[in-house]
């Protein structure tokens, strides 16, 4: 069941209430088509004798041709508080006050005794709105100014209670002022859910600002013809002041102990912001003209509150456009806009009263304060992108709308997400903290309704405090907030181009530059190679040819050429593969980590089988993200390296990675973040000879070597300096722990 007060069509209700008549005419000869079915105890004319006449049977014809003018104009928007002289049956002029509008081809007219006695006079009005308006001054907070405004309607009005109540974007209301009688509960700084008010009866709120129930035990009065006989429809009501209340509506007002109320609706931009809603313990009747004098306060009330909220919202305005001016010239002095970003993200967090800055570009992330994981924040990113296609999302309660976010939503229940550029991937975050508060609702928020045996709806009976806490929500983001994300984003979408402009500029030229290089890769692997291997077969030839007729000095420098060729050869060799590492496209797929070992194993087994070694796979690996054929070569240079620098009789080693819990418990949340708190370390660990620390940093050098080729049967020095390579493309990071003679763990991450 939907727990909300019942969405009957309350606009074509059929009954108006009895303070007042309803005339439908056409439009064009004022003829009454379809009458209230109270004219008989008004005006002592019965509807059927009402029926088919022209307007002029109940008022005079002077008074007709007056206001005929505005009701002929096409856009006639309809007329209030007409004064207007009736006939009765007994010829007899009687004063009541008019409302006209027009429906389709219909007008209709509704007319309420003009009860004189009871009047507020324009002196007493003015009086007390002068009161009001001269308490206004520029020192008075939202609240204060709601409050006398609350204040002042009661006292020209006499309701028991008036309160004003403010709509947050979930359309609960909350009572943020109240002026009552004594002997009742306060109701301020209650909230009333969203389903008190369902979305017709606030449409119709903001079609007609002001509602009037005098008496919640009214009688219903029905038509005459009970249906439109032009429409053969329910009489559409929408636009009517008589029009009759939903049951349930009567059911809700008496249950909280109301006998009349009045509520003034309070519209700014077209939107229905909040209300005020004045109740009476018993009936009371509050003639026209003190509704409209409480209307037009309700109007001053609304400027005013335009006013303080625009005087209030100006400094931080102020503060925020200052802030975003100074970041917007930051960041379009420096070259690389996105090498700024990440050098500036003080000054992002500092834009907007946020806890955390993330900054996500091509594969990186970066953060400053309080933000989710990389791999949460990518899954939040992809989630944007499926579900909003715009170039800001924002909200203040994400584990609402995101489920997955419930993880993080201490730090992270309000984002802002700026999108640079899809493809790579360009996202500035933000990121609010968790607000968990108490709401003070009136009654149960999950109890509004109930049906009872006869499955008639009922609305609840207790509006007794109800207390619940709010969590999985952040602060709001505000209008200049996201207004600001905007123009800023503009900005440095503007400032990118520009200096994508000049990077296309550098791009030609470093493509010419790498086209150059992979010329002479191609010289020095090809041309140099063929002269070399020419070199190193006629080396050969001599020694195999004339060795015996050179001396012990000659066959030595012989054999020295062709070992220094041959290494040549090897290092021309290792060359071309680096160079062409930095430039290869990567393919990043899903690859399985143990049939990349498996083929490894495959291919070094020969080594593996000379030598004594025992491999450990303490579980099997994960299946990851990365290109597959770049990890075999990966695995590869460490695995040699491992059999390759170790003089132990059993050598053995152990290929596994850390889960989550296992890098907290050896690395420390700053250290995984310097990470990018990457999903696994993998490592590769060996019982070799270790690397002194005074080394370890010089490993990864191109061509840089411990030890002579001769000793451990050493390569040319480029393994590491290519793992170190296909490891930074994936986004990851490599380094060890080495303890001399003891052995070497390399770790390394992939993201
Ligand atoms: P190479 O081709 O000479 O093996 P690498 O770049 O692979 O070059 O390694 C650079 C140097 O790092 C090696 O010369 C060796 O001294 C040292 N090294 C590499 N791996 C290990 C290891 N597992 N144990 C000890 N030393 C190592």
């Amino acid at each position: 069941m939907n727990n909300t007060h019942q969405e009957v069509p309350i606009h074509k209700i059929g009954c108006i209430q009895p303070h007042g008549i309803l005339l439908v005419l056409e439009a064009s000869e004022l003829m009454i088509i379809q009458v209230s079915q109270n004219t008989e105890t008004h005006l002592g004319i019965s509807p059927e004798e009402l029926l088919g006449k022209k307007l002029d049977r109940i008022i005079s014809s002077n008074q007709i041709e007056q206001i005929k003018p505005y009701l002929e104009e096409k856009e006639f928007p309809g007329m209030d508080c007409l004064e207007v002289i009736v006939t009765n049956h007994k010829n007899e002029k009687l004063f009541y006050i008019g409302h006209i509008h027009r429906y389709e081809q219909t007008l209709l007219l509704e007319l309420e005794k003009d009860t004189n006695q009871e009047e507020v006079s324009l002196i007493d009005f003015y009086r007390s709105s002068e009161f009001s308006v001269s308490q206004i001054n520029n020192d008075l907070t939202f609240d204060q100014l709601c409050q006398i405004f609350a204040q002042e309607i009661r006292k020209i009005s006499g309701f028991d209670r008036v309160m004003l109540y403010e709509f947050d974007y979930d359309w609960h209301g909350k009572v943020i002022a109240e002026s009552k009688i004594e002997d009742i509960d306060s109701y301020l700084g209650l909230h009333f859910p969203a389903g008190d008010i369902p979305p017709l009866s606030r449409h119709l709120f903001s079609l007609q600002p002001l509602r009037f129930i005098p008496d919640v035990n009214y009688r219903p009065v029905g038509f005459f013809p009970e249906t439109n006989p032009i429409t053969q429809e329910a009489l559409d009501l929408s636009f009517s002041i008589l029009r009759g209340v939903s049951p349930i509506h009567i059911e809700y007002l008496q249950n909280m102990g109301v006998g009349a109320s009045m509520t003034i609706s309070l519209v700014k931009d077209n939107q229905l912001w909040g209300l005020i809603a004045c109740h009476h313990k018993t009936p009371k009747f509050a003639s026209r003209g003190l509704r409209m004098a409480c209307k037009l306060l309700a109007k001053i009330l609304l400027l005013e509150l335009a006013n303080i909220r625009r005087t209030h919202n100006y400094q931080y305005q102020v503060q925020i456009q200052n802030k975003e001016k100074d970041l917007i010239q930051i960041i379009s002095n420096k070259q690389n806009l996105f090498e700024n970003l990440r050098q500036y993200k003080r000054q992002f967090l500092d834009l907007f009263e946020a806890e955390g800055l993330g900054i996500y570009l091509g594969d990186h992330y970066d953060t400053l304060g309080r933000c989710p994981r990389k791999q949460q924040v990518i899954e939040l990113i992809e989630w944007i992108q499926n579900n909003y296609h715009q170039p800001i999302f924002y909200t203040n309660q994400l584990p609402k709308i995101y489920k997955k976010s419930e993880a993080y939503k201490t730090i992270a229940s309000g984002v802002l997400v700026m999108s640079l550029s899809n493809n790579p991937w360009q996202y500035i975050l933000w990121f609010r903290q968790e607000q968990k508060h108490m709401v003070n609702w009136a009654g149960s928020p999950n109890q509004l309704v109930y049906l009872d045996k006869n499955q008639k709806l009922h609305p609840r009976h207790s509006f007794k405090q109800w207390q619940e806490i709010v969590d999985g929500k952040s602060l709001p983001w505000q209008t200049i907030e996201i207004e600001t994300a905007f123009g800023l984003r503009k900005s440095m979408l503007e400032i990118g181009f520009q200096e994508m402009n000049q990077l296309n500029q550098l791009n030609y030229e470093l493509q010419q530059k790498n086209q150059d290089l992979d010329a002479f890769a191609y010289i020095a692997s090809h041309d140099l190679k063929e002269p070399l291997r020419g070199i190193y077969n006629y080396a050969n030839f001599l020694l195999e040819d004339y060795g015996d007729r050179l001396d012990k000095d000659g066959v030595y420098q012989l054999e020295t050429l062709v070992r220094l060729s041959k290494k040549m050869a090897n290092l021309l060799d290792s060359l071309l593969e680096y160079s062409r590492l930095g430039r290869a496209n990567f393919s990043y797929e899903e690859v399985n980590l143990n049939e990349v070992i498996e083929q490894v194993l495959d291919m070094i087994k020969g080594r593996w089988e000379e030598n004594s070694v025992t491999l450990n796979i303490p579980r099997p690996l994960p299946i990851i993200k990365a290109d597959g054929a770049r990890l075999y070569d990966l695995y590869i240079n460490l695995l040699s390296n491992s059999i390759k620098y170790n003089d132990k009789e059993d050598k053995i080693i152990e290929i596994g990675y850390l889960n989550e819990t296992e890098m907290l418990s050896k690395f420390s949340h700053h250290q995984l973040h310097q990470l990018n708190d990457p999903p696994f370390i993998f490592y590769v660990r060996d019982n070799g000879i270790g690397i002194s620390s005074e080394h370890q940093r010089k490993i990864f050098q191109i061509f840089k070597r411990l030890h002579p080729p001769e000793k451990y049967g050493g390569g040319t020095g480029i393994g590491l300096t290519i793992v170190q390579k296909i490891i930074e493309r994936h986004g990851g990071k490599i380094w060890l722990d080495s303890i001399v003679d003891t052995g070497t763990t390399f770790y390394f991450t992939l993201t």
